[in-house]
C-alpha cells in the first residue's frame, strides 16, 4: 500500500504575523519542486490568513494547531472549524500532548473536536503518545491504544479513511531525545493493527501514521525508511525555513 508521505511543521506559539509571512515565503521558494511528499505548516491562529495568502499556488498547505468542537457561541478565546476553513486551512492538529497536559483536554473533548473538524471537511491529525512514566511502567500499548480508540470513537466509514494519526511520545517532544526508528516502527504497527481491529485492514492500510518528537534532517531518513512511518510532525525543527526544507529534502 503506498501512502504519500506527509511532512508537518507545527510552529506552536512562535512567530508574529510578519515573522510567519517571512518564513512561509522562504519555505515556498526552497521547496518549490517537491511533489513526492505532502507538506503542511501550522502557524499560530493570528498568522493563518497572512500565511495563507503566501502559500497560494504553492505546494505547501496550511493547517491549524487546535480547534473548538462547536459551530459558534459563547466560547471566549476559541476558534471554530468554520473559521479555520475561511483562513484557508485544510488540516488541524487535534489532541497534541501540550493540549492534553497543559490545557487538560480529555479524550472525549478530542473526539468531539475530531467529529466537528470532519463534519466541516477538514482533515484532523490526531496526536497520541505515552509519557515517560507510562513507558517505564511498560504501559505504552495501553496508553496509545486508549487514546486512539477514544479519539476515533463513532467515525463513519467515509471519515475513517480521512484521518491522520501522529505518534508523539511525550518524552521525545522538544527534548532532543528522538525515539529510535525501531521503537517508532513497533508502536506504529500497534496503532495500525488497532485501526484494523476497529475499522478494517483495508482502511488501516490507507491511514497515514506520522512520528513526532525531536525530528531533524539528521534522523528523518532513517525514520522514514520504516514500513509504517508515513511522515513526520516537526516542532522546533520547522521554525527555520532552511532547516525544515532540509527535513523535506531528506524525506
Ligand atoms: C511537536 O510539537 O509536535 C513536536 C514534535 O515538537 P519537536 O519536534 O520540537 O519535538
Amino acid at each position: 500500500m503506498s501512502r504519500k508521505p506527509l511532512i508537518v511543521g507545527n510552529w506552536k506559539m512562535f512567530k508574529t504575523g510578519a515573522e510567519a509571512k517571512a518564513t512561509a515565503r522562504q519555505l515556498v521558494c526552497l521547496i518549490e519542486d517537491r511533489k513526492k511528499v505532502e507538506i503542511l505548516i501550522c502557524p499560530p491562529f493570528t498568522a493563518l490568513s497572512v500565511v495563507s495568502s503566501v502559500l497560494q499556488g504553492s505546494l505547501v498547505q496550511l493547517g491549524a494547531q487546535n480547534v473548538h468542537w462547536g459551530d459558534d457561541g459563547a466560547f471566549t478565546g476559541e476558534v471554530s472549524a468554520h473559521m479555520l476553513l475561511e483562513c484557508g486551512c485544510r488540516y488541524v492538529i487535534v489532541g497534541h500532548s501540550e493540549r492534553r497536559q497543559i490545557f487538560l483536554e480529555s479524550d472525549a473533548i478530542i473526539n468531539s473536536k475530531l467529529h466537528k473538524v470532519m463534519e466541516k471537511g477538514l482533515v484532523p491529525i490526531l496526536c497520541v503518545g505515552e509519557s515517560i512514566e507510562e513507558r517505564e511502567a511498560d504501559q505504552v500499548e495501553k496508553a496509545i491504544v486508549t487514546q486512539l480508540e477514544k479519539g476515533t470513537r463513532e467515525l463513519n466509514l467515509k471519515q475513517r479513511t480521512n484521518i491522520v494519526i501522529a505518534y508523539e511520545p511525550v518524552w521525545a517532544i522538544g527534548t532532543g531525545k528522538t525515539a529510535t526508528p525501531q521503537i517508532v516502527q513497533e508502536v506504529h504497527r500497534i496503532l495500525r493493527t488497532c485501526l484494523a481491529d476497529n475499522f478494517s485492514w483495508k482502511v488501516a492500510d490507507q491511514i497515514r501514521i506520522l512520528y513526532g518528537g525531536s525530528v531533524k534532517a539528521e534522523n528523518v531518513t532513517e525514520l522514514m525508511s520504516e514500513e509504517d512511518i508515513d511522515g513526520v510532525l516537526v516542532g522546533g525543527g520547522s521554525l527555520d525555513a532552511q532547516a525544515f526544507a532540509r527535513i523535506v529534502e531528506a524525506c
